[in-house]
């Protein structure tokens, strides 16, 4: 077998351009564009790369940019009085404290200051609470763009077995209630997990979100599996290059040939995270205006 490549770049482009032609309905409707504010304290220079890009993908979907950028030594009172004139400010539908913070800043309880309403990166307490129970709220970008891509890729997941490899609160707990809550049978795996290779083996969908590079072979994939692989690892540069290559968690060539589906690094689950970060600024616009979310998104 050889497995089909899912082209998460080209399903984040028309997710993208459904959102903009979105939120230009709704800034001809609203009389103001659905609004993005964007915080980055300090100058982490990965954090500078996402942040411009996140800044360039709202301005593009027709949405409204604010960019924050607070140098590394600002205090937590500073940083809560902003965010707190953010939640107050209606051009803003949504707010993302880019991650990590510098060690002096709590992340939590910044994260916890973000109005729910506004949380479009799904990181609140609250928006957590309703994910688990079933109620609308705000999921985090990267396991609603995975669930996205899966669900378009196999429809139907009741009864599947799916195997999550890992437990982080921004993708692996949230990507594991949104496959039980389309009825998958949810295994969720990490570090002290026994049998790893075993417990995958089970798994109709496989999603790797653990930081390892190419840890899943062949050998770990049942026959027909479909793959989503959210790791991004940066190997060793080869002999005369300045970077390494980008890889998955999954051996992609190699598990290709055992896999249904998979998607490959880069250019899968990595450009659905911003798509989606677009439409939770949307689906916030909208609800913040009371006005209703339009399908399909
Ligand atoms: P975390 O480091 O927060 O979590 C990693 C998880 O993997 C933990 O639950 C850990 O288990 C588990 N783990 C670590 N080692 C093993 C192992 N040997 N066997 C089984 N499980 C293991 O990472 P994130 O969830 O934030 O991110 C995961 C990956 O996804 C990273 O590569 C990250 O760069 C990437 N990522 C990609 C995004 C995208 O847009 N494509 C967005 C977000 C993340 P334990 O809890 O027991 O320690």
């Amino acid at each position: 077998m050889t497995a089909t490549r899912i082209d998460g770049k080209a399903f984040a482009a028309k997710l993208r351009e459904r959102v903009g032609a979105s939120a230009a309905a709704f800034a001809e409707a609203a009389g103001r564009k659905p609004g993005l504010a964007v915080v980055l304290v300090g100058e982490d220079p990965a954090s500078n790369v996402y942040v411009r890009s996140k800044g360039k993908a709202t301005v593009a979907a027709n949405m409204e940019s604010f960019e924050h950028r607070l140098p590394a030594d600002t205090s937590e009172a500073d940083l809560l009085a902003l965010v707190d004139q953010l939640n107050n400010d209606d051009a803003v539908d949504g707010i993302l404290v880019q991650l990590p913070l510098p060690a002096h800043l709590d992340e939590q309880s910044i994260i916890a200051s973000i109005s729910p309403d506004k949380d479009v990166d799904g990181f609140h307490v609250i928006n957590a609470g309703r994910l688990s129970v079933g109620q609308s709220g705000f999921v985090p970008c990267t396991p609603l763009g995975c669930m996205m891509l899966l669900a378009d890729r196999l429809g139907d997941l009741s009864g599947l077995e799916a195997v999550v490899i890992g437990r982080s609160n921004i993708v692996g707990k949230p990507m594991a209630q949104l496959l039980l809550d389309a009825n998958a049978t949810v295994t969720i795996a990490h570090s002290r997990t026994k049998d790893l290779a075993g417990v995958v083996k089970r798994a109709d969908i496989v999603v790797a979100a653990v930081g390892r590079p190419e840890m899943i072979g062949k050998d770990w994939l049942k026959d027909g599996a479909t793959v989503i692989d959210v790791g991004i690892n940066r190997l060793p540069p080869e002999p005369g290059a300045d970077k390494g290559r980008l890889v998955g968690d999954v051996a992609f060539d190699e598990a290709s040939e055992v896999a249904a589906a998979i998607t490959p690094v880069p250019g899968g689950v990595g450009p659905m995270t911003i798509a989606v970060l677009l439409r939770n600024t949307l689906v916030a616009a909208h609800r913040n205006a009371g006005v209703a979310v339009p399908e399909g998104l």
